[in-house]
C-alpha cells in the first residue's frame, strides 16, 4: 500500500492538531510533521500521544530545501531516539548526508523506523544508481531520493527506482515536470507520496493538494494495472484536459489515469519523450492528447516511424490524437476537425454529407482556422475566410479550394457583406482575460436569426460575439461545445466505450464557472 502523505509544519500545538485533523478528514493516512522550526518538543510529545495518524517526523536542513540549522543534528537525532519520544515509534526522516557527516547518528534509532533520504535541488543527481545503492547499504526502513525535475524524462527515472527495490522506496520529482512521478508513485507502489493539505502549505515545489489528488488525479483508483494517459504541451499547468479525462474515466469505471505532461516545444524533445514513454515497461502509456506547440510533432514522429495517419489529419497537418502501440507503430488522427463540424450539423439537424449545401464564412488561418477550412471543404462547404495576415489566408486557400468545396480569402470587410449560413469565429479575440473584443472590431455584427455563429473560443462560455450573435437571433455555438466533443472523440479511441459527454460538460461549466445547458 502507497500512503498518501501530507506535511505539516509545526510550530504550535493548535494548529497542529487542527491540520493533522484536517489532513485525516481529506484522506490521508500518514503526516509528515516538520520540526525544523520547533524548539518546544514538549509539543511533538503531545502530537505523538494524541494518535491521530501515522507519522514520520522530519527535521529538514538548509542544505536539502529545510529550515533546521546545521550542527544541531546530532542533538535532534538523539532527542528523537530517546525517552519519552521513541515509545511512540513513529517514522524519522534522516538525511543520507547527516548520516555521512555522523556515522554514530543512527546509533540509538530502531532501523524499522528510519527513512533515509536526500533531496536535490539542483537537479537529478549524476550518480543516481550509486546513491541509491549508497542508501540501501545503510540499515533502515525506507530510502527516499528526491529530486528537482529538469524534464519529464526524470519521472521515468525516479519511478525505475521503485521497480524491484531492496526495500519500500519513495522516489518522486520536485517541480511540474514532476507531477506524474507523484501521482504514479501509487502505480509503481512506492512506499509513499506527499500531497499538502492546500496550495500555500506545500513543502516542496510541484507538490500538489490532496485534494487534487484525491479527486483529480484519482488516488483511490489508481492500482498496478491503471493505464496511463495524458496531454503533451508547454505550456500545459493551465489545461482542462485532465479534470475532463479523468472525470469520464471514473464515471464510466475505466481503469485509466490523465497527467498533464510538460515538453519542451522543439521536435527532439518531443520524439525523446513518446520514445522513452512508450516503452517504458510497467507504465502502461494507452493515449496522448496533443496540443501547442505539438501537433505538428505528432505528425512528423508518426511519418518518420511508420506510424498510422488519418487521411484528414495528414492533410490538415496535426495530429491532436495518439493511440499508442507497444510496437512502437503508434496512431494519430484529428479529432479537432470532426468536433467543430459534429457541432455544427448537431444543430443544424443535418448530416456531414449535407455540409455541401451551406456557404460558412471562417474567421483566422491558424491551426484550428485550418482544421475548420480543410473539413468543411472535404465535405463539400462552400467556404469564404479571411485573416488578419491575409497571405496565411491565401495560402490556406490555395491549398483546400476545390478538395470538394470552393474556399475563397478575402479581406474581413469583403467576408462581412458576403450571405453566409454558418460564421466561425477560430481567432483568439475575444478570450479571456480580454473579454470584450471581438474579432468583428467595431464593425456592425451581419448576423441574422437564419444564421448559426460558432466561436470557438470556450473561455469565456459565452463570448462577445456570441452575444451579439444572440442580439440578432442567431443560433450560437460556444467553443466549450468543441472542447467537450473533441475530448470525447479522445476519449472514445483509446477505450472503445461511449464518453460521458454529460459529465464532461458539467466539469467545463465548473471550471468555468457557469451552469451550462445541455446539448
Ligand atoms: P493559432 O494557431 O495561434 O491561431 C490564432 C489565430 O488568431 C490566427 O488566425 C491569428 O491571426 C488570429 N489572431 C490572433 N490575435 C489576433 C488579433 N489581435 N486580431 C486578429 N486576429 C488575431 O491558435 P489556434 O490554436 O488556432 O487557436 C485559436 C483559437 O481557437 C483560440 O481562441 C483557442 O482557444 C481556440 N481553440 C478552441 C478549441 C476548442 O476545443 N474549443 C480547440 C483549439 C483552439 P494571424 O495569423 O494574423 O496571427
Amino acid at each position: 500500500m502507497t500512503h498518501l502523505c501530507v506535511p505539516i509544519f509545526i510550530t504550535d500545538l493548535t494548529l497542529a492538531r487542527r491540520d493533522i485533523t484536517a489532513a485525516v478528514a481529506a484522506g490521508a493516512d500518514m503526516v509528515e510533521l516538520r520540526t525544523d522550526k520547533l524548539h518546544d518538543f514538549s509539543i511533538l510529545e503531545a502530537l505523538l500521544k494524541d494518535k491521530l495518524c501515522e507519522a514520520i517526523i522530519t527535521s529538514r536542513s538548509r542544505a536539502e530545501g529545510g529550515f533546521s540549522p546545521t550542527g544541531e543534528e546530532e542533538a535532534r537525532a538523539a532527542r528523537l531516539t530517546s525517552p519519552p519520544l521513541n515509545q511512540y515509534a513513529p517514522f524519522l526522516d534522516i538525511e543520507i548526508a547527516a548520516v555521512q557527516r555522523h556515522p554514530t547518528l543512527l546509533q540509538n534509532a530502531s532501523r524499522e523506523t528510519i527513512i533515509l533520504s536526500t533531496h536535490d535541488f539542483a537537479g537529478k543527481p549524476a550518480n543516481l544508481s550509486e546513491l541509491s545503492q549508497l542508501a540501501n547499504s545503510i540499515p533502515a526502513a525506507v530510502t527516499k531520493i528526491v529530486w528537482k525535475a529538469g524534464a519529464i524524462r526524470d519521472n521515468l527515472d525516479a519511478l525505475n527506482l521503485l521497480k524491484n527495490p531492496p526495500r519500500p522506496t519513495i522516489a518522486l520529482c520536485m517541480g511540474e515536470p514532476g507531477l506524474i512521478s507523484r501521482v504514479l508513485a501509487k502505480k509503481f507502489a512506492a512506499f509513499l507520496t506527499f500531497a499538502s493539505l492546500n496550495a500555500e502549505s506545500a513543502t516542496a515545489p510541484g507538490q500538489i493538494t490532496i485534494a487534487d489528488m484525491k479527486n483529480l488525479y484519482r488516488w483511490d483508483a489508481i492500482r498496478p494495472s491503471t493505464k496511463v494517459f495524458g496531454v503533451v504541451a508547454k505550456p500545459v499547468g493551465h489545461s482542462m484536459s485532465p479534470a475532463l479525462h479523468n472525470a469520464a474515466f471514473t464515471a464510466t469505471g475505466f481503469d485509466g489515469i490523465y497527467l498533464p505532461m510538460l515538453v519542451e516545444p522543439d521536435y527532439e524533445s518531443f520524439k525523446n519523450f513518446l520514445d522513452d514513454f512508450a516503452k517504458f515497461e510497467g507504465l502502461d502509456l494507452t493515449g496522448l492528447s496533443v496540443t501547442i506547440p505539438h501537433k505538428g510533432n505528432a505528425l512528423r514522429y508518426l511519418k518518420e516511424t511508420g506510424g498510422q495517419i488519418e487521411d484528414l489529419a495528414g492533410r490538415i497537418g496535426a495530429v491532436n490524437t495518439l493511440s499508442i502501440n507497444p510496437t512502437g507503430k503508434h496512431s494519430g488522427k484529428n479529432t479537432d476537425y470532426a468536433a467543430i463540424l459534429d457541432s455544427i450539423i448537431t444543430e443544424l439537424g443535418i448530416t456531414r454529407d449535407q455540409l455541401s449545401t451551406l456557404r460558412a464564412a471562417v474567421v483566422g488561418a491558424g491551426g484550428t482556422g485550418r482544421a475548420a477550412v480543410a473539413a468543411l471543404a472535404h465535405y463539400g462547404a462552400e467556404t469564404l475566410i479571411s485573416n488578419r495576415d491575409a497571405d496565411k489566408a491565401r495560402s490556406l486557400a490555395n491549398e483546400f479550394n476545390g478538395h470538394r468545396g470552393k474556399v475563397t480569402a478575402m479581406p474581413l470587410d469583403d467576408l462581412l457583406r458576403e450571405k453566409c449560413d454558418v460564421f466561425i469565429n477560430t481567432t483568439s479575440v475575444g478570450m479571456f482575460p480580454k473579454v470584450d473584443e471581438t474579432p468583428l472590431g467595431d464593425r456592425r455584427p451581419p448576423f441574422s436569426a437564419k444564421m448559426l455563429v460558432f466561436d470557438t473560443i470556450y473561455n469565456p462560455m459565452k463570448t462577445k460575439l456570441l452575444t451579439q450573435a444572440e442580439g440578432c437571433g442567431s443560433k450560437t455555438i460556444s467553443g466549450v461545445e468543441m472542447f467537450v466533443r473533441q475530448a470525447a472523440v479522445q476519449f472514445e479511441t483509446w477505450t472503445g466505450l461511449p464518453a460521458p459527454r454529460e459529465v464532461m460538460r458539467q466539469v467545463i461549466a465548473d471550471r468555468l464557472g457557469k451552469p451550462l445547458h445541455s446539448r
